[in-house]
């Protein structure tokens, strides 16, 4: 059922939970996560970038995919589409073409102009019933061609933001996108509870999920983190499940190079690796 994602981080974050925001490339993306959101009577949010809205042929494209198989697979539980690190006018175009949620990425203007920005998408995304994401403080590596150094949110700007009625705020804590290197410090939680403090009940969320601990993940969801991005994760357990079939010669037995078999072993396991990121952030049965 698609939805805005207002309610479902209401929730989460009232419950000491986390959503996953899962982001999705293709078909088989889609379908995998759709699936195992129900299978675990979990909410979810399905990411898109704007380079994978590109790759997709267009938001629109997106959109209607995801509205058609969510009708199509039964899917009963909330489910948020929504547009990840959007520039000012991919926000517009997200929301003409029927998503339900967007995150303006306004942290690399000047905090004027950052608060400008999301206050006129704020106020355009809240009358058309979507939920918004802002941004605060860059948060490090490279996505989709977006490339930020990384540094740490102020809580006094964190707190104007939030006070513009954004329904969720990412926030610089020392995260990176992409795998982090060997010499990371780890997420700087002195800075996660002071915004909380500053913020209240303001579903935070935290963006590159991938191979941050698992205790540290905890950690973040109990000083009140509500929504957790994966993507590259996905993207690894993917490739070496395709990797792996094609290794053992399987697209060369039978009919093995059929695309539906080739890229079953990548499918399931983005399903298993969804599973295994609900189970961690808590969201399962909780639909
Ligand atoms: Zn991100």
């Amino acid at each position: 059922m698609l939805v805005s994602a207002t309610e479902m981080l209401k929730k989460a974050k009232e419950g000491h939970y986390a959503v996953g925001h899962f982001n999705i490339n293709n078909l088989e993306w889609t379908k995998a996560i759709l699936q195992t959101a129900q299978e675990l009577n979990s909410p979810v949010i399905l990411g898109v970038s704007e380079g994978a809205g590109k790759y997709m042929t267009g938001f629109a494209t997106v959109a209607a995919m995801v509205k058609a198989m969510d009708k199509s697979l039964g899917i009963t539980v909330p489910v948020a589409l929504h547009l990840d690190h959007g520039s000012f006018e991919g926000c517009y175009k997200c929301i003409e073409a029927g998503f339900t949620s967007v995150m303006f990425d306004g942290s690399h203007y000047d905090i004027e102009e950052n608060v400008a920005k999301t206050k006129e998408l704020v106020s355009v995304a809240h009358h058309l019933g979507l939920s918004i994401e802002a941004e605060v403080g860059g948060i490090g590596g490279e996505e989709d061609g977006v490339v930020s150094t990384g540094e740490c949110a102020d809580p006094e700007e964190c707190k104007r933001v939030a006070d513009l009625g954004v329904d969720m705020l990412a926030a610089g804590i020392g995260n990176i996108h992409g795998k982090y290197p060997a010499n990371w410090e780890g997420l700087r939680f002195d800075v996660l509870d002071n915004i909380q403090a500053k913020t209240g009940a303001m579903p935070l969320v935290l963006h590159g999920g991938t191979g941050i601990p698992d205790d540290m993940i905890a950690k973040a969801i109990s000083l009140g983190v509500s929504k957790i991005n994966v993507n590259t994760e996905c993207q690894l357990v993917f490739a070496d499940a395709t990797r792996g079939y094609i290794e053992a010669g399987k697209d060369q037995e039978g009919k093995g190079f059929d695309p539906r078999k080739l890229l079953a072993p990548g499918f399931e396991a983005i399903k298993a690796k969804t599973k295994e990121k609900m189970e961690l952030f808590g969201s399962v049965g909780k639909a």
